[in-house]
């Protein structure tokens, strides 16, 4: 019988009660990393391309 490795260190084989990974260490860290993801995502900012367009509509004062 061959233990699929952790899915985080991908060193030890992983553990029944932890799968996919090979112990509580090796799943908070890998929750970490999911959750840092999420936060990771940058807001979209489109404020430069507004300003463009408003720029390109602007009428002439002469
Ligand atoms: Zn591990």
């Amino acid at each position: 019988m061959t233990a699929p490795a952790c899915a985080v260190c991908a060193k030890k084989p992983v553990a029944a009660q932890y799968r996919p990974f090979c112990s509580k260490r090796c799943a908070d860290i890998d929750l970490g990393r999911w959750l840092s993801d999420r936060y990771a995502i940058p807001a979209v900012d489109n404020e430069e391309t507004e300003d463009t367009g408003r720029f390109a509509g602007t009428p002439g004062q002469d």
